[in-house]
């Protein structure tokens, strides 16, 4: 009997207390101390698909490797974000929608995928890439925020120069 006590007070993880924050639970405990030591820790940049620097994390869904797939859009969700911005009806609400859809996927990928998102969140920098040309728009500017709220420092979109046509964005399946 003592023993299971003693496994249900156990604290939780500083990364469990502030993805709680993120998703807007009450009942986390709050940890103050922890957040610093977070923000001092990552920080986090995005950019466009082009950017080639060692901390950089591709979170599109043609992502090759399973940590940048973690971040990325669902197919549904990114094709109704696509056919509204190719048909110009991209609104601050229809945006603002989008935004709620995909912190609440993301939601669903830290309870899936804990281990990815830990291991980003011990990194030094991260660079988060995507092949949309307005970062004001795209799912790579909302991560970084809901990493802000982890505790992460939001440093903001890398000057990239890119010479390279943006050609994969449309081709959804
Ligand atoms: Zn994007």
């Amino acid at each position: 009997m003592l023993l299971i006590v003693t496994i249900w007070v156990r604290p939780e993880r500083q990364t469990d207390v502030y993805i709680r924050r993120l998703i807007g639970c009450t009942n986390c405990w709050t940890k103050k101390g922890l957040l610093k030591t977070l923000s001092s820790t990552l920080r986090v940049y995005t950019a466009r698909i082009s950017y080639s620097g060692n901390d950089r994390l591709n979170i599109t869904r043609k992502a090759n490797d399973p940590v940048g797939m973690a971040f990325a859009p669902s197919w549904d969700l990114l094709r109704s974000f696509l056919r509204l911005r190719r048909e110009g009806k991209l609104t601050d609400s229809a945006w603002l929608q989008y935004r709620a859809h995909y912190t609440n996927e993301m939601q669903t990928s830290y309870e899936n995928h804990r281990a990815i998102w830990c291991r980003v969140l011990d990194r030094k920098t991260v660079t988060f890439v995507c092949f949309c040309t307005n970062a004001a728009q795209c799912h790579r500017t909302i991560l970084a925020e809901l990493f802000r709220t982890l505790g992460a420092g939001v440093i903001g979109e890398r000057d990239v120069e890119s010479r390279k046509s943006i050609t994969g964005l449309l081709e959804v399946p």
